[in-house]
């Protein structure tokens, strides 16, 4: 085992060494630098989507340049090959990453809440999903451990239930269909249940896990290292853009229109649900984090908090 794990990691480094050979410096143009971001299209990544300073070249000295993926692990792919320098991405994910020795620093968190555990309608308690089929996004997510939460609670074990992964927006239609008895996922997916009609809400992540940690800014360290000060202004913007989301009123409606397609009554309701206040991550919560996914077996080894997350620049917004 120790053996393979050497040889894993001497592959690793061997990888990302011919990637950093190859790999284009961090695109200038005009003397500005541009800060490449990854997102998936969903309401976790609202603070990248609201303040036009983030976006719109209007930042002297930097530009950032929004990257749409279509699934984690294709932003994930991005991430850890360089071809973007940071993106708004599932905490697990990046631990994962920077566990094999990509070396990437949390720097604000996405959001706390917003999430919710849906079910079909007949699901009157959390007993009925025993032997159903409920759907994740990803091993790796907040969802996957809110899952295994929720039935700890209410006395059944993860292995009661049959746990699928399935691409988010597949999950509303496969309920309707009853292919699953529910699911837990980004925004505004489940949201869309609700309005559709197909689902309900069984439980808002705050009754199984409060100000639970979800989505987080990742950057990569080369790109901090190279680039600090349209780090930090960046940084700056983003907790404006997150202050700005919070007051989930008509502009935000419009801004967050540009980059994800979404009827009005479900962002409204997949709003109500999440907190884009205070984007600091801190170390208790990060800790009962990693001791949610060590008990759940996804890593033995989870970064330390130390080294996984830089809040220098955070701590510097006024
Ligand atoms: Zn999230």
């Amino acid at each position: 085992m120790r053996k393979l794990s050497l040889l894993l990691l001497v592959l690793l480094l061997a990888f990302t060494s011919a990637c950093s050979q190859t790999k284009e410096k961090t695109p200038t143009e005009g003397g500005k630098t541009t800060l490449k971001i990854g997102y998936l299209p969903i309401t976790h990544a609202g603070p990248l989507y609201m303040e036009e300073h983030v976006h719109d070249e209007q930042v002297e000295g930097y530009d950032v340049e929004m990257v749409k993926f279509g699934s984690w692990p294709d932003l994930m792919d991005a991430l850890n090959t360089g071809r973007i320098d940071g993106a708004s991405v599932l905490v697990e994910l990046a631990m994962m990453s920077t566990e094999q020795g990509i070396d990437l620093k949390a720097v604000a968190l996405g959001h706390k809440d917003g999430n919710v555990l849906i079910t079909s309608k007949d699901v009157q308690e959390t007993a009925d999903l025993k032997g159903a089929t409920y759907a994740i996004p990803h091993k790796f997510s907040s969802h996957n451990l809110l899952l295994n939460e929720m039935l700890k609670k209410d006395g059944l074990t993860y292995e009661d239930v049959n746990v699928v992964e399935m691409a988010p927006a597949e999950m509303p239609a496969a309920l309707s269909e009853q292919r699953i008895a529910g699911y837990v996922v980004a925004e505004p997916f489940g949201a869309q249940a609700v309005v559709l009609d197909k689902g309900k809400v069984h439980y808002h992540s705050e009754e199984i896990w409060p100000e639970s940690y979800c989505c987080v800014l990742v950057l990569r360290n080369d790109t901090i290292q190279k680039n600090e000060e349209a780090v930090q202004s960046f940084i700056a913007q983003y907790v404006k853009g997150g202050e700005l989301a919070n007051k989930k009123d008509e502009a935000v409606y419009e801004s967050f229109s540009e980059f994800m397609k979404v009827e009005k009554a479900v962002l409204d309701l997949s709003l109500q649900w999440i907190s884009y206040d205070d984007l600091r991550l801190e170390e208790e919560e990060y800790d009962k984090l990693s001791a949610f996914m060590v008990e759940m077996g996804l890593t033995e080894n989870p970064p330390a908090y130390e080294e996984f997350v830089d809040n220098t620049f955070i701590d510097k917004v006024k």
